[in-house]
């Protein structure tokens, strides 16, 4: 897969009818908005279009419907809060390619903008249905993927339609994919990729994908025992998959064989168990990692750890961060993710965050302005980073 793809820019959208995919998402609560920062960020190619005299189809998937209508998961609050930020109507059509979209969408003037109604609520929208696909690019004449969150899904709304319609790349999408692109094909070395989260099970491929890229590697977070464990170290009570020691083996053996670095933490902020509820105070120590009680278990890295990360990435040109140094939703175990998150912030290099706990870490931090990129899709980045094709780009036109 290339990621030099065509964006809004390089195609002509004047007086066209443009299906534009986002991900609207949002977090809802007794039906009304928690969160419209899904919203805000499709605004500039939502403008952009619109300027342009595109007539726009918005669509979008919310919730999980599995396939029925389910009021709960109506887009009607979304086309409600655009009409608020656009300052102009955004009408929501009944349905998504039925006879109500399909009027709707053939009545549009030039500037004007239309919500269909939620992709999930037909089955056939997550089987990429070709019929589905072809009838919902039949409303349109260009396809605009600015969803990046669902672009490594292969639906009918994030790719099956790229094959009636041309397909280019909304501004969301043009960002994540020449930022963590280009870091995965052409970075600025010293790269330096930091990897935690709770199990090493979940990011198998993406650390197999890493160490043929960066120069090195940081492991923190739960994942980190496993590789304690397959160096001979104990662990105590820390989380362990002890069905992963043969492969993290044969990772540090990668690593060797590449050249790259791993670092592992040195230090790890212990206590007798995991907090319950995760966020009671705690009572904790800091012990060395080849040096964990048979009592304990590591929740946190420890402050050396700390530093010698934090110097890893002062030395870096470029940095990926996927996932939190220790149990964050702890305030006392949350030192180590801080630490990690400041450090990027504070870092002169290309700073890239993938989705989920660690880009909520920096946007509650308040570092988030701080940071080159914070992805706005949690499984979608994992993938990027495993090197593996996404459904959604892959279908857009190359330049
Ligand atoms: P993930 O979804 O894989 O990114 O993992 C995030 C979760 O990992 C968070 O809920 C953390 O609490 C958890 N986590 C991080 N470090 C540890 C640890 N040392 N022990 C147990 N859970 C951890």
């Amino acid at each position: 897969m290339t990621y030099n793809k065509k964006n809004i820019e390089d195609i002509d959208v004047a007086g066209k009818k443009v299906l534009v995919r986002c991900d609207f998402n949002v977090p809802l609560k007794d039906g009304v908005i928690t969160s419209d920062k899904r919203i805000v960020e499709a605004l500039p190619t939502i403008k952009y279009l619109l300027s342009k005299g595109a007539k726009v189809i918005l669509c979008s998937h919310m919730g999980k419907p599995k396939g029925e209508v389910v009021a709960k998961y109506s887009l009607a609050p979304v086309a409600a809060r655009l009409t608020e930020l656009l300052g102009q109507t955004v009408e929501l059509a009944a349905d998504t390619i039925g006879a109500d979209a399909k009027s709707k969408a053939a009545a549009l003037k030039e500037g004007q903008a239309l919500l269909l109604e939620n992709t999930r609520f037909d089955k056939r929208e997550e089987k990429n249905d070709p019929e589905f696909a072809k009838e919902l690019a039949s409303m349109a004449e260009i396809f605009v993927n600015d969803a990046f969150g669902a672009a490594h899904r292969a639906h009918a709304s994030t790719a099956g339609v790229a094959d009636y319609i041309p397909a280019v790349c909304g501004y969301l999408v043009e960002k994540e994919i020449s930022v963590m692109g280009k870091a995965l094909e052409t970075p600025e070395r010293p790269f330096v990729a930091i990897l935690g989260g709770a199990k090493v099970a979940d990011k198998l491929n993406v650390i197999d994908n890493l160490l043929t890229k960066v120069d090195t590697l940081i492991i923190g977070g739960g994942m980190a025992f496993t590789f304690a464990a397959a160096k001979g170290y104990g662990v105590g009570k820390s989380l362990l998959d002890d069905t992963k020691l043969d492969y993290c083996r044969e990772m540090m053996e990668k690593a060797e064989k590449n050249g790259v670095q791993l670092l592992l933490p040195i230090d790890t902020t212990v206590a007798d168990g995991f907090p319950n509820p995760i966020d009671a105070p705690i009572d904790v120590t800091v012990v060395d990692s080849d040096k964990i009680p048979a009592d304990k278990e590591g929740l946190d890295i420890g402050n050396k750890t700390m530093e010698l990360y934090a110097n890893a990435v002062k030395a870096a040109k470029t940095v990926v961060w996927n996932g939190p140094m220790g149990v964050f939703e702890n305030p006392t175990l949350a030192k180590g993710t801080i630490a990690v998150a400041e450090a990027l912030a504070e870092s002169e290099a290309i700073t890239i965050v993938g989705g989920g706990d660690s880009a909520a870490a920096c946007e509650q931090l308040g570092f988030a302005d701080r940071i080159t990129h914070i992805s706005t899709g949690g499984g979608a980045s994992l993938e990027f980073l495993e090197g593996l094709e996404l459904p959604g780009i892959a279908c857009l036109l190359d330049k």
